[in-house]
């Protein structure tokens, strides 16, 4: 239990070059261990979720609402000035 307290998501190779790391976080643990069977895995379900919101469901929702989304390393969301 300990080792997965200690995990950084960091430390999961498949996320390191995501653009939405920060806001996905590598997604569940438990799920990767079972997927990979290696806790340092990618959760592909997670994956698969993220992927989808913040390609498909998210930019329509930004415009709706006056905001615009930066795709930087940060990945942060900002209102329009
Ligand atoms: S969206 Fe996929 S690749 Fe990106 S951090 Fe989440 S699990 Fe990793």
């Amino acid at each position: 239990m300990q080792r997965i307290k200690n995990l950084r998501i960091g430390e999961v190779a498949e996320c390191a070059e995501c653009p939405v790391l920060g806001l996905c976080g590598t997604g569940c643990r438990a799920n990767a261990f079972r997927i990979h069977g290696d806790l340092r895995g990618k959760d592909d379900y997670a994956c698969a979720q993220v992927v989808k919101f913040h390609g498909e469901m998210l930019p329509p929702l930004l415009d709706r609402f006056g905001f615009s989304m930066r795709t930087a390393e940060e990945d942060v969301y900002s209102a329009h000035e």
